[in-house]
């Protein structure tokens, strides 16, 4: 790595999360919106990159991947309503589910994933009273 690559790496990222704000304020003007895809993407990227360095792009994949329980919503009628909160409505999103995602974070294999699984959890969560 040679000594440019990382302020410039910065800048990068700083001219990222300027656009990310300004797609989410303009287009959108949603508050909700811009705070669940914020909890969904940006920040796993900063636990990733803050506490993972090493291998932050696997964290990040991870947290990505772990956004899959999601496809528990194609059980429901309707797919998709905004005004429901998906904790405890969705299997994957029930609280044993979250109860399994706890106890996973006991086994080193598991810890990163249950992580994520909480953190998306939490998300949705925080969501249900925006
Ligand atoms: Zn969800």
């Amino acid at each position: 790595m040679n000594s440019y690559y990382f302020p410039q790496f910065i800048v990068n990222l700083t001219i990222l999360i300027k656009a990310y704000f300004l797609i989410s304020l303009f287009y959108f003007m949603n508050f909700k919106f811009f705070i669940h895809y914020g909890l969904h993407f940006v920040v796993p990227f900063f636990i990733a990159f803050l506490f993972f360095r090493k291998q932050w792009k696997t964290v990040y994949l991870i947290f990505l991947l772990s956004m899959l329980v999601d496809l528990d919503h194609l059980l429901a009628n309707p797919i998709f309503d905004k005004n429901r909160c998906s904790i405890n409505f969705h299997p994957l999103h029930s609280y044993i589910a979250i109860a399994i995602y706890f106890i996973g974070l006991f086994f080193k294999k598991t810890r990163i994933l249950c992580f994520a699984l909480l953190f998306h959890m939490l998300t949705d969560f925080i969501d249900c009273y925006l």
